[in-house]
């Protein structure tokens, strides 16, 4: 490795692969650093794995926008390469009067965030659609699918080593400081470890991302400026049998309020799988576990609108942990995705909080940030 290269990414998840495929055109010396011996073993991997078409978030904010404009691009790029997705559709249920009502608003929101072709449905349309389901309203979300985001990743990484980025693994961030002409990294991997300057500093860390807007201690506490993130389980149940066939569209209630999460729904994997989740519990660790303690819960959450659901169909699978912003009670909070030029720090970008839809948002992330680097860089 070089003593002084171009651009740095701490994290090889989705959001790290798509930035380095994005950044590494142009000539320039970059490297992704991830300290697991593969990539996209955190968040990138325990997910729902749908493509979302950007209703829930607030107007402006670039989780709507990014959401968007991400959406559009993951399925142009499946459709130009080998990477599996399927545009399902899905369905967002009411099962009472009062439901119905907000889904007026959730319309609302989703055509003024830009999110394509979204149609209200009556209780009879709906059974036309999923005779299966029980409900009196929904809305359909034609642009919504589901990705193979294991491709996707591959894709990115290919793309960013076809442009001679390096991606070292098992190589972990544990120390960063200001240094002449950039940021000095000091990193640990199974030889010891080494440091070396980067001009720009790409932080995408996931779970860690906190931490490591806070290793470069020179200037932000992430208290005072509400970097610190809060760690919340997500729990999937597979659902046996053939079961999954009764659906043919990812099925959705109308999320609970404050939007902690979008409410335990209906996913289905491009191999016909059916499962449901995720669930929403904030947690100190992180522990991938689950069992049948949340079981009846899972169950309550759906019988409503999937009638045909019996309890004994529900096994634990899996989980993932969402590295939230938004603690326990409070209000939603946007991606931060910025330079942290104006606090003393050009050319620290500090990608922090990227939830769901971040997975959809992914490419239109990298580009945003890819404008932020250019910037960065023309400046220096
Ligand atoms: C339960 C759940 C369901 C979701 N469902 C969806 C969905 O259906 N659709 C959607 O669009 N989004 C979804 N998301 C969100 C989406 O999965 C994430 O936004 C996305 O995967 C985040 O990717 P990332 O690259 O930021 O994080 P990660 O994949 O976690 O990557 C960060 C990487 O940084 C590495 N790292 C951390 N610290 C260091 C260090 N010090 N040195 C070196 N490497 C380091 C980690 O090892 C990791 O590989 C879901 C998330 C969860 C938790």
């Amino acid at each position: 490795m070089q003593d002084l290269v171009d651009i740095t990414i701490i994290g090889a998840g989705v959001v790290g692969l798509a930035v380095a495929a994005k950044v590494a055109a142009k000539n320039r010396q970059v490297y992704v650093l991830e300290r697991h011996a593969t990539a996209g073993q955190e968040i990138s991997s325990r997910h729902s794995g749908i493509i979302h078409a950007g209703i829930y978030y607030p107007e402006n904010s670039l989780k709507a926008k990014l959401c968007v404009a991400g959406n559009r691009l993951l399925y142009e790029l499946c459709q130009q390469s080998s990477i599996g997705c399927k545009k399902t559709g899905k369905l967002i249920v009411a099962t009472s009067k009062e439901e119905a009502e907000e889904l007026e608003a959730l319309m609302e929101k989703g055509n003024k965030n830009g999110a394509n072709g979204l149609k209200m449905l009556s209780a009879k349309m709906l059974k036309q659609l999923e005779p299966n389901i029980e409900g009196v309203a929904a809305i359909l979300s034609p642009e919504t699918g589901i990705i193979d985001s294991h491709a996707l990743m591959k894709h990115f990484a290919t793309r960013a080593g076809s442009e001679q980025a390096q991606i070292a693994y098992m190589t972990e961030v544990v120390g960063i400081e200001r240094a002449d002409g950039g940021y000095r990294v000091e990193v640990k991997d199974g030889e010891g470890g080494f440091s070396f300057i980067t001009r720009v500093l790409i932080n995408c860390a996931g779970l860690s991302s906190d931490k490591m807007a806070e290793l470069a201690g020179i200037g932000i506490d992430i208290d005072d400026v509400g970097y610190r993130l809060h760690y919340c389980k997500g729990e999937y149940f597979s659902v046996s049998g053939d079961k999954g066939k009764m659906v043919s569209r990812l099925i959705f209630p109308v999320p609970p309020p404050g939007l902690t999460g979008v409410g335990i729904h209906v996913v289905i994997d491009l191999d016909g799988r059916m499962r449901l989740g995720p669930s929403i519990r904030y947690v100190d660790e992180i522990d991938y576990s689950v069992t049948d303690e949340h079981k009846q819960l899972f169950y309550d959450s759906v019988k409503g609108f999937l009638p045909f659901i019996d309890y004994d169909d529900l096994q634990p699978e899996m989980s993932g942990i969402r590295p939230k912003l938004q603690g326990p009670g409070e209000d939603i909070r946007d991606f931060v995705i910025r330079d942290e030029g104006d606090r003393g720090l050009p050319g620290f970008m500090n990608l922090i909080g990227i939830e769901s839809p971040g997975l959809t948002a992914a490419p239109a992330i990298a580009e945003y940030v890819a404008g932020m680097v250019d910037e960065a860089l023309s400046g220096s």
